[in-house]
């Protein structure tokens, strides 16, 4: 399984998005499903260059303040309700905290 990890650690708690890029069919839907334009779609693997095939990347310039970015979202009782999480189908799309 590749997961790939998104986000840092501060004095506050662990704020990570991990894409599991073995599901991940790069369909989109969490680009559009999500408010502050956390994800992107790329045409090939960051992660793995052998795998030629689009996948869901975290924006660089959104992985640093996640906490703030999702914090509309959040917080939620069920993860099932956090729009990326519940566009995702395939179930490619967790969320440390
Ligand atoms: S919704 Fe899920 S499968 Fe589709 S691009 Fe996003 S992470 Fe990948
Ligand atoms: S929790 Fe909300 S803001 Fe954060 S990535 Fe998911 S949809 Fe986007």
């Amino acid at each position: 399984m590749m997961l790939a990890n998104y986000g840092y650690k501060d004095a506050s708690g662990d704020f990570f998005i991990t894409i599991d890029t073995d599901k991940c069919n790069g369909c989109g839907d969490c680009v559009n499903a999500c408010p502050a334009t956390v994800f992107a779609v790329v045409d090939e693997d960051p992660s793995d260059p052998l795998r030629e095939e689009p996948v869901a990347v975290v924006s660089v310039e959104k992985k640093k303040k996640l906490k703030y970015e999702c914090n509309p979202c959040k917080p939620q009782t069920t993860r099932s309700v956090i729009p990326c999480i519940s566009a995702c189908t395939v179930g490619a799309i967790t969320h440390s905290w």
